[in-house]
């Protein structure tokens, strides 16, 4: 039976071109640098992200500790949104594996991290003191709504960095929902950063792995330490060949998911008992408070949904997350709507 799952768009499998793509791949040992199609994903990546490398990685989490690991030594600092997702659900890495310490501000309404509490909370030359040495940010940012963050701060949060002489990285696991929302090209939102991290496995719906991009001395660096992580792949060019179609098909058709989250949002929001916690939806997220009258159980509402085949997400304790991606069609989201209009009666 078919479940139409908005818990995560990282439940998307891959589409049939993407199969073909992967059974039709070149491949070579990548750790020798020799798999062709691993090398073309990567040059793609690079290329769009306006930077001059990128690195296949298993997964965005990978992919963010090496751009912490090749930045920071031990005892450094990293300052990041306190819903940054490095911050809630990347299992403390830097800590454990880099012995680096987060520094976490506030995530102001739109998502962005102010630009004088950044300031502030950059640390000076007193022994006492860690050494800030990086900056995160997160575009869309996820816990705030999946927000996005504009090129305009982008450029301003750089020119900050630059000044103190601290790394710029983004996660940016969903940077091609973000440009398609905003409207520009990717690389609007991500040369101005020394690094990049962008996941394949979510809305662009490979199977496997994100990509790393930065410089090509910063790329070398991570590199070696992915190899230390035991994230050196072989013949990859089999996840990577899926990766390839991400690019160049799936980004494209992102505005579709916008568009069905907002007439989810739209509809939902209407219906008693239910409002938008986090506004309007800018990308693919929908976040729902769930009144305690309408709903004093949670389960409840789980458990009548998923009689009629519906997954959703829990985000919070009055909180419903819901995601769409390439896998919920326009008929989906009619079932959807007519399903939840006939949970409160
Ligand atoms: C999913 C996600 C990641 C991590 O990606 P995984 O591939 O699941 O490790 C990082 N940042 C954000 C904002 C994400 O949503």
């Amino acid at each position: 039976m078919k479940y139409i799952d908005l818990r995560s768009d990282t439940v998307t499998v891959p589409t049939d071109e993407m199969r073909a793509a992967m059974a039709a791949a070149e491949v070579g040992d990548d750790v020798y640098g020799e798999d062709p199609t691993v090398n073309q994903l990567e040059s793609k990546a690079a290329a769009l992200m306006g930077m001059e490398q990128g690195l296949f990685v298993t997964s965005g989490t990978m992919g963010n500790l090496l751009a912490i690991l090749t930045t920071c030594q031990r005892g450094d600092e990293v300052i990041m949104g306190q819903y940054g997702h490095t911050f809630l659900h990347e299992v403390g890495g830097m800590s454990a594996l880099g012995g680096i310490f987060a520094n976490t501000l506030p995530n102001q309404k739109d998502g962005t991290l102010d630009l004088e509490m950044i300031s502030q909370a950059v640390r000076g030359t007193d022994i006492h003191e860690p050494r800030t040495k990086m900056i995160i940010v997160e575009n869309t940012q996820n816990q705030c709504g999946g927000l996005v963050i504009s090129s305009g701060y982008m450029w301003e949060l750089s020119a900050l960095a630059k000044k103190k002489g601290l790394a710029l990285h983004i996660d940016g696991a969903r940077i091609f929902n973000a440009a398609v929302a905003l409207g520009c090209p990717v690389d609007a939102l991500t040369a101005m950063a020394d690094s990049v991290t962008f996941c394949l496995s979510k809305g662009l719906c490979a199977p496997v792995g994100s990509v790393l991009c930065g410089s090509e001395d910063f790329i070398t660096k991570a590199r070696r330490l992915r190899k230390m992580l035991g994230g050196g792949m072989r013949q990859a060019g089999v996840l990577a060949a899926a990766g390839i179609v991400s690019l160049d098909k799936m980004t494209k058709r992102l505005e579709e998911d916008h568009a069905r989250a907002t007439r989810l949002a739209d509809a939902i929001s209407k219906i008693p008992g239910f409002s938008l916690s986090k506004g309007k939806p800018q990308t693919n997220m929908v976040f729902l408070e769930v009144a305690e009258d309408i709903f004093p159980n949670f389960d409840v509402l789980k458990e009548r949904l998923e009689e009629e085949r519906i997954l959703i997400g829990f985000s919070g304790e009055r909180e419903v997350r819901l995601v769409t991606h390439y896998w919920i069609h326009d008929e989906d989201v009619e079932h959807i709507i007519a399903t939840w209009e006939n949970l409160v009666d």
